[in-house]
């Protein structure tokens, strides 16, 4: 960029609308949140307007500000001038300020009732939807508390309880009802929903059931399951660890566990797992809170049983080391063993915890189709199962899962079921493709000003592991500003830089 012309344009809404091209991020959000927009808003302080944009997409803001992957940072243009711009915590600051506001409920105007199984963020979100179209709907859940995972499975330390329970009182507001301690296939069946006059069910599940290890010696005392250890603990009960904990398993589940159980007493953590450092699929910031936390990791290990010391618990678990691991086209990983001397390696344990994946726990399985996986087989683009009114999403029909898909998926569900209610064909409409503006990284222009990143304030770790406080403390709402000011705004001010060769006098004064 040679000659840059700084004109004289207050910047606000009348750029906006005019410029046809999406931002990377989002375009990289499942949900397509309209993140230029909201962080402007933040640069400008207005955090009202910011929360505003946000709940238009998503349901569970202070959720994802804490816990999403934020594909939205991966593509972001400012990592070509340093560093990508703190989306998620930006999202936090102004999600937390809308925590316990009460909503307007909505009016029904609609007469048809929907069901919807499970309280996870794919169920709610589109229990949020549809309620707002004008729907009764009705949301049942096996546990006592509704949330899925958001409330029985992330641990308090990323995601508190009343963080999550707060946003879902909000959907309830609007006038979602929920009934917990209420399963399908234990208390009621598909047939009972028909017969009570519901018009359309969504089963939204999730992933339940922790995957086991079938290795000699699974059986023996202290040796658990990663997810109905988490969701003990989650739900209340008083659980206590002592000595050496050895997990099995390297993606964010066993993470999770590894910091949970650092917390509950036991000494010293281990981490074992089937993939070299490189290729543990846990998310990197999973990975660092642990071992900032003092997790140690064992890669490139494959356990071949569990020893057993007196009493019938496990004492130690044997392992061989691997020499290679690959994922098939389902994403099953399978691995090669290293032979011979120094092959073998035993790591004592006063008890394991095994974490190696969830799988769906579907009701009514006799009727519903599964895949391969054992997820439920849907239409692709109408997520109908082959129940004709019986739609299926999140967790439960996908290979992996975060919360931000799953809230997605939610809202796919809520547009699919809507057509097919109003007999309208129930096809999700393909949004025309729209350019997405993506800088060259051979072309940044060299008077943007690189500005750290704001990094994000946590707890000490000697505090941390006392308790289940959460551990990043949140940007304070000055932090919050100075961070936004740092956007590039790629889907207005920059491609005016490309277009137009101009930068208003407001963006200069935020990038240069
Ligand atoms: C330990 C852990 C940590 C995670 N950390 C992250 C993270 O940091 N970031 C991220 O993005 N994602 C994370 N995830 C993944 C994320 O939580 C899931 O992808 C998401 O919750 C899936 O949403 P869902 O609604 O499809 O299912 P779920 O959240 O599992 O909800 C399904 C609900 O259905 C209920 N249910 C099940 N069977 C029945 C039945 N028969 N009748 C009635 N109700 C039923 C369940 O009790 C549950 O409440 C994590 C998952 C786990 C397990």
């Amino acid at each position: 960029m040679e000659q840059i012309q700084v004109f004289s344009q207050i910047h606000g809404e009348k750029c906006w609308p005019i410029v046809g091209k999406l931002s990377p991020c989002e375009d990289a959000c499942p949900v397509h949140t309209d993140v230029p927009s909201y962080v402007m808003a933040i640069a400008q302080g207005k955090f009202r307007e910011a929360l505003d944009v946000i709940r238009q997409t998503n349901p569970f803001p202070s959720v994802c500000g804490r816990v999403c992957h934020h594909p939205c940072e991966e593509v972001c243009n400012r990592a070509l001038v340093d560093k990508p711009i703190a989306i998620q915590w930006l999202k936090r600051t102004v999600a937390d300020m809308g925590l316990g506001e009460k909503p307007v409920p909505v009016p029904r105007t609609k007469k048809e009732r929907i069901a919807v199984i499970g309280s996870g963020p794919t169920g709610l979100t589109a229990a949020y939807d549809l309620v707002r179209m004008g729907y009764g709907v009705r949301v049942y859940e096996t546990l006592p508390i509704p949330g899925g995972m958001l409330t029985a499975g992330i641990p308090e330390m990323n995601l508190p309880k009343e963080v999550a329970l707060a946003e879902i009182d909000y959907i309830r507001g609007l006038g979602v009802d929920i009934r917990t301690n209420s399963a399908l296939g234990r208390d009621f069946s598909i047939d009972d929903l028909w017969a009570w006059g519901v018009k359309a069910i969504l089963i939204a599940v999730g992933k339940q059931k922790s995957s086991e290890l079938p290795i000699p010696g699974a059986d023996l005392g202290s040796v658990f399951l990663a997810l109905p250890l988490l969701k003990r603990i989650r739900l209340g009960e008083k659980v206590a660890f002592k000595g050496r904990v050895v997990v099995i398993g390297g993606g964010n589940v066993a993470m999770d566990v590894a910091r949970t159980v650092l917390r509950l007493g036991a000494g010293e953590v281990h981490l074992a797992c089937l993939e070299a450092r490189r290729d543990m699929p846990a998310f990197d910031w999973e990975i660092e809170a642990a071992e900032r936390e003092g997790v140690k990791f064992h890669p490139s290990l494959a356990p071949q049983r569990f020893i057993e010391k007196k009493g019938k618990a496990v004492g130690a678990v044997a392992f061989k080391r691997v020499a290679r691991t690959w994922l098939d086209q389902e994403g099953k990983i399978h691995w090669d063993l290293l032979e011979g001397p120094g092959s073998e390696f035993t790591m004592d344990a006063d008890a394991v915890i095994v974490a190696i994946g969830q799988a769906a726990d579907v009701p009514e399985k006799d009727r519903l189709d599964l895949t391969s996986l054992g997820t439920i087989a849907v239409n692709p683009v109408t997520l109908m199962t082959g129940i004709s009114g019986v739609f299926a999403g999140g967790d439960a029909v996908v290979a992996g899962g975060t919360a931000i898909e799953a809230i997605a998926a939610g809202h796919r569900a809520a547009e699919s079921i809507d057509r097919y209610l109003q007999g309208v064909q129930p096809y999700a409409e393909t949004s025309p493709e729209k350019d997405v503006l993506k800088l060259d990284p051979a072309n940044i222009p060299n008077f943007f000003i690189r500005k750290e990143r704001w990094s994000m304030p946590h707890l000490p770790v000697k505090d941390a592991l006392r308790c289940f406080r959460e551990v990043n403390l949140g940007y304070t709402n000055w932090e919050a500003v100075e961070e936004a000011k740092r956007c590039l705004n790629c889907r207005s001010c920059v491609n005016c830089v490309f277009e137009r060769g101009q930068l208003c006098f407001e963006t200069a004064q935020r990038l240069l």
